[in-house]
């Protein structure tokens, strides 16, 4: 509970900078869930003009009732304190700011909602608002709530205290005087809370459907991982955001920001009874109320979410289709979530989990785009696109890469003895061992029929000749059999660097294909390099 005042109390130093005449104490009864920072500078000049319309209200009861003092404190900022929000005296000297909850006379309050001390004695417990012993007459307080239910919460209850000099004890008429100010301002304060906190909500809600406009725009999914964390973060302060896509029986963390340890992302946990598994069973967000007390963990392995005081768990479905992940979102505070927020977290949910779908079947085809089908590795396609991007980098930062070009020695032969089929298996086969030499960072890909290249990034022409002879050797020992028959399969390869050999993209490939056409004239399974030609 306190969280949410500390991080109002931030938000107030930031408010007082914008409204000068809007002080902490001014925004003291306002428990907003959250965000008071949403709130425009109108609706803060509301909040001062209400502190001061109850100051009236406490002069209209210091009148009537012939009383010295009377002050209204409110609970907070912090969980055990009670601070003097409003007051009229006829000491100037009253003593302001924040005490104890239960010091002094008020201690009688713990349990009950009233005290009267008529007379008030001089040994009496002490009155917080006076610097010293005052002689006082009599003393009244009462508690004014504005939540719901007996337990009084922080920014949820105030105390009236009014004194007078004279001893009578406070007579029926006093006290429904004292009643009746004390229900007119508890209804104001609860009418101006909702018409605040209905700014708030709508101003999250903009803030809402900025954040899915956000999720519209993107395409690839990490891209929407960081998104949804985004529009999250706007509605509910979470410290820790974590995605986990389902699988068959288990699910794999696939997206985590804030403070985890114990999370591996990419690590599969299986659902069995944890949290995220009954989530995935009941299809339904859990649990009921933001904090958790089930003895099943959250996820499934270990014991996760101890610095967590509250908990959700939010499946990601759509319609009638299973679900296909999980939100995970804690908070070190209580009261992660009202009734309000979980509304639109599962509204937003609904969105990710359609943006998770589109942004999988996008990668799909972008995949199935770039590929070649037969051997699965890149295609003429996704090899432009390559060399292009390499080519460009390697001019900006004044680098070097090579080009190896690559084709079947006499293929046409194989194809024509044993057949198409067995054909596209020594194409497959020999498109394996271009995957096992290239290292990260480079690139192999099927350009035609039987045409393969393969892009090094900052290797020169040496280096490139290495690699294309470490592939040849391999071809040639690949030892392929056709019905028990040995079909010797091997390649010939054409190398050219840039820049050594040129600085234009268009040489360069011409450079390694003509290096390739010497290859295969000089007797094929061989590699050539361009400046050995020339
Ligand atoms: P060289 O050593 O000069 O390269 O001789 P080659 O026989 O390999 O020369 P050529 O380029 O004329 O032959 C390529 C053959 O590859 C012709 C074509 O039928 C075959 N081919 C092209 N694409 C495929 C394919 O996807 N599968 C199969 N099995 N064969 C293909
Ligand atoms: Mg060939
Ligand atoms: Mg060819």
């Amino acid at each position: 509970m306190d969280n949410w005042f500390s991080k109002f109390a931030g938000q107030k130093q930031k408010k007082i900078n914008q409204v000068d005449d809007v002080s902490a104490v001014d925004l003291l009864p306002f428990y907003l869930e959250k965000n008071s920072e949403l709130l425009s500078v109108d609706r803060l000049h509301v909040v001062r003009q209400f502190r001061q319309s109850v100051e009236n209200q406490l002069q209209i009861l210091q009148t009537s009732l012939d009383a010295t003092s009377v002050v209204l404190f409110w609970s907070g900022p912090a969980t055990d304190q009670i601070t003097s929000y409003a007051s009229t005296s006829l000491h100037n000297d009253l003593v302001a700011g924040s005490f104890p909850v239960g010091s002094g006379v008020l201690g009688a309050l713990k349990d009950r909602n009233d005290i009267a001390l008529t007379p008030y004695r001089l040994n009496s417990s002490a009155i917080l608002y006076y610097p010293e012993n005052i002689s006082v007459g009599s003393f009244i307080a009462s508690i004014l709530s504005c939540g719901e239910g007996e337990q009084r919460k922080v920014g949820d209850y105030g105390i009236l205290c009014v004194d007078r000099v004279s001893q009578d004890a406070w007579s029926s008429v006093d006290r429904m005087l004292i009643a009746s100010i004390s229900d007119q301002i508890r209804q104001s304060l609860v009418l101006l809370r909702d018409l605040l906190f209905t700014e708030v909500e709508r101003r999250t809600l903009q803030l809402v459907f900025d954040g899915l406009r956000a999720l519209n725009s993107v395409l690839d999914v990490e891209s929407v991982y960081t998104a949804a964390n985004e529009a999250f973060g706007l509605i509910i302060d979470m410290d820790l955001f974590a995605i986990s896509l389902i699988h068959e029986n288990d699910h794999e963390l696939c997206y985590l920001s804030g403070d985890c340890s114990e999370c591996q992302l990419n690590q599969k946990y299986i659902l069995d009874d944890s949290l995220v598994g009954q989530v995935v069973k009941y299809r339904r967000t859990l649990p009921e109320r933001s904090f958790y007390v089930g003895r099943a963990p959250i996820i499934n392995g270990f014991d996760l979410f101890d610095k967590y005081k509250s908990v959700l768990v939010v499946p990601l479905l759509q319609e009638d289709c299973p679900v296909t992940g999980v939100l995970i979102i804690a908070a070190r505070g209580d009261n992660l979530v009202t009734r309000n927020s979980r509304e639109m977290i599962e509204m937003i949910a609904a969105q990710v989990a359609i943006k998770i779908d589109l942004a999988h079947s996008h990668e799909q085809i972008r995949q199935l785009s770039i590929t070649d089908p037969l051997t699965g590795i890149a295609n003429r396609r996704a090899f432009q696109r390559a060399f292009t991007a390499m080519y460009e980098r390697a001019r900006r930062r004044s680098g070097s890469f090579s080009l190896i070009i690559c084709d079947i020695d006499l293929f046409k032969r194989v194809n024509d003895t044993y057949g198409h089929p067995f054909g596209d298996q020594v194409i497959q086969q020999v498109a394996g061992q271009l995957n096992d030499v290239v290292r990260t960072g480079d690139l192999a890909a099927r350009i035609g029929g039987e045409e393969f290249t393969i892009l090094l990034e900052d290797t020169g022409l040496s280096g490139a000749l290495d690699v294309a002879e470490r592939l040849r050797k391999k071809v040639e020992k690949l030892g392929l059999f056709f019905q028990g028959e040995a079909v010797p399969v091997t390649i010939s390869a054409g190398v050219a660097a840039f820049p050594q050999n040129t600085d234009q993209q268009e040489k360069l490939f011409n450079y390694a294909d003509q290096a390739l056409y010497h290859a295969k004239e000089g007797g094929r399974n061989r590699s050539v390099c361009w400046h050995s030609i020339t």
